[in-house]
């Protein structure tokens, strides 16, 4: 059956016909499709015909309320779909705990177990009302609302206040009879989530087939995801629990307190032998000697007292939780931290001190991403895209993907509608870029370049520390121009107030950083955005994290520097310029101000020695 609910632009029927061979064949579709392509619309259009046939699920993960409601609006248009979104555990989803500022402020694990705690009756009366009123409820009436009305995630909510019950809770009955569900990422790749996610889906992880949108963010994602870290303020935190609850004693003498400041004391000794910059590798089993050394225990005493520590916050929490307060406890996390990082592996995890701000901290970070995208492999087919996903062998190789098909899908859009050119006069190259005869001619050349065309234009910076220093040497008292910032920390409204006032300028700059929230997430349409600045190829830095991270992959693929740093900078920068193109009617000129552009083929750069003219030429008589 054909699902497709548009006319075909080129290049659409391959990619469905694609994915759905792929999934047939239960196999992994590893896409590249540039911009117009209507990735959403082909994904869900390829997958759903087997889906459907065989009684599977289909499993969008997303990162981003708006690509939730992309998949809601695109099964709707498809037509005798029901799709459901579900949004992780939060404050927005719990009219319980919605209101008390303490209880919103809670992490999923914890509204989680106080919730169980609020849906338990006493005296044949449940604590949460939201909770109690869905008995009443009819799920098939619900699946026939979301069938006929598609609600979005806060349309949803709203029904469900309305009727005084759970949103939550609701759509755990209506999912088995979904075709579509959209989730955020920790529902598959965080392992507790999953287990719980697939029991409530109705059928088995092999019989979902997973889509995922915006891949080219996963392997930072499930690294993070498999990361832990544990920093002053939490053994601050734990120390101030212990001492309001009469401090303990976990081995001859040896009270929470006093554990907590020896570890406070090897953090400072990390920081002062190993720190760099801002981060050091700690040598192996080096946490685990020092506890023992300067606490004079074996480390089966170690096991010992965190395994105390664990009955204490167990105890902690309990009480919490019988007087509705959040079930957490800095004593259980400070055990679970010392437990993870002595029985972590070695092989897959660099230890290492950390100084962010005035917060230094130990971080055991995962290396490998492959260690949790099990579940697209144990899916029954799995579809991963982006519009930035080249090379894909590399992909393929970096998340561990078996059985593995690939495709490149040209944007629709006419290639000469995007003009992309370096200059080999500059560089930001680590040993040149602070020299005069580099930076000032950088700086002339931004500006040469910003005042030659009247049109909005965005520079994107390798960071906003270089961003203040050009600010500050006068970048800016130079341009003929208005120009917003983008700026460190910012909150999401203030910054969609700059982007709307740059989007709606006549000829404004946009000062923002590569890899920043303006580099990937946001949409610039028209005359919006008409030109990009790029200044520099942002490699990432070589901080103590990314040489380790480098060796990794030098043993494990034969070239570090290839995974580590030209792929994701050429992905970072393609996101960048992406923004140029998002119509079929959108033109632009993408600018790099950086030699080494010549070696990154993936750009596909033209080298020009005098871009001020060829901007004049590009934009016309609009010049
Ligand atoms: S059942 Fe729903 S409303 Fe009640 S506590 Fe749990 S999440 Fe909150």
């Amino acid at each position: 059956m054909d699902y497709f609910p548009y006319e075909y632009r080129p290049g659409q029927k391959e990619l469905i016909g694609f994915i759905d061979r792929t999934v047939r064949d239960r196999r992994c579709a590893v896409i590249e499709a540039g911009t117009g392509t209507g990735k959403t619309i082909s994904s869900l259009c390829g997958a759903l015909g087997y889906a459907k046939d065989h009684g599977m699920k289909v499993i969008y993960l997303t990162r981003t309320k708006s690509q939730q409601k992309q998949v809601i609006r695109e099964s709707k248009a498809i037509g005798d779909v029901m799709c459901v979104a579900v949004q992780g555990r939060s404050a927005a989803s719990c009219p319980m705990m919605r209101d008390d500022p303490d209880l919103a402020s809670g992490n999923a694990e914890e509204m989680s177990k106080l919730c169980s705690e609020y849906k338990k009756k006493s005296g044949g009366t449940c604590h949460c009302r939201f909770f109690a009123n869905i008995e009443g409820q009819s799920v098939d009436r619900w699946v026939d609302v979301i069938k006929r009305e598609h609600p979005e995630p806060e349309e949803f909510t709203r029904m469900c206040e309305d009727a005084d019950i759970c949103p939550y809770e609701m759509m755990k009955p209506i999912l088995p009879f979904a075709d579509v569900i959209a989730v955020p990422y920790p529902f598959v790749f965080m392992p507790m989530v999953l287990s719980r996610f697939i029991e409530w889906i109705g059928v088995p992880l092999s019989q979902t087939i997973m889509i995922v949108d915006e891949a080219h963010n996963l392997p930072d994602y499930l690294r993070d995801v498999q990361t832990f870290e544990y920093s002053e303020k939490a053994m601050d935190l734990a120390a101030k629990e212990a001492v309001d609850h009469g401090d303990f004693e976990l081995h001859e003498g040896i009270s929470v307190t006093d554990l907590v400041a020896i570890l406070k004391e090897i953090l400072a000794y990390a920081e002062k032998e190993y720190l760099i910059d801002e981060d050091g590798m700690l040598p192996p089993y080096f946490l685990e000697e020092e506890l023992m050394d300067r606490l004079g225990v074996s480390s089966t005493t170690i096991a010992r007292m965190c395994k105390a520590m664990e009955e204490i916050g167990d105890g902690i929490m309990e009480k919490r939780k019988e007087r509705r307060k959040l079930p957490r406890s800095y004593i259980h996390s400070m055990s679970r931290f010392i437990r993870a990082w002595i029985d972590g592996d070695e092989e897959h995890y660099v230890r290492l001190v950390i100084r962010e701000k005035d917060n230094p901290m130990f971080q055991a970070y995962c290396m490998d991403p492959a260690g949790a995208s099990g579940p697209l492999n144990e899916c029954f087919s799995s579809i991963l895209m982006s519009g930035t996903l080249k090379p894909l062998d590399a992909f393929v190789d970096e998340l561990g993907l078996e059985r593995a098909d690939q495709m490149c899908l040209e944007g629709m859009f006419p290639k000469e509608n995007l003009l992309t050119v370096y200059t080999d006069r500059v560089t930001m190259k680590y040993e040149e870029r602070d020299l005069p005869q580099n930076y000032d001619v950088m700086m002339q050349m931004l500006i040469d370049c910003i005042n030659a065309v009247h049109v909005n234009t965005a520079v994107f910076f390798p960071s906003y520390s270089f961003m203040d220093r050009m600010v500050d040497d006068g970048l800016v008292r130079r341009l003929n121009r208005d120009v917003h910032y983008e700026q460190r920390g910012m909150s999401q409204p203030e910054l969609m107030s700059v982007f709307e006032n740059f989007r709606t300028s006549d000829g404004g700059v946009l000062f923002c950083v590569t890899g920043g929230r303006i580099s990937e997430g946001l949409d610039f349409p028209d005359k919006a955005l008409e030109m990009a600045i790029l200044v520099g190829i942002p490699y990432p830095k070589p901080t103590a994290k990314l040489r380790a991270i480098r060796r990794y992959y030098d043993i494990r693929f034969g070239d570090g520097i290839f995974f580590t740093s030209t792929v994701p900078t050429v992905r970072r920068m393609r996101q960048s310029i992406g923004r140029l193109i998002r119509s079929e009617t959108d033109r632009g000129v993408a600018i790099i101000l950086d030699r080494r552009a010549v070696s990154l083929k993936d750009l596909e750069a033209g080298f020009c020695d005098d871009i001020p003219s060829k901007e004049k030429e590009f934009f016309g008589t609009r010049s």
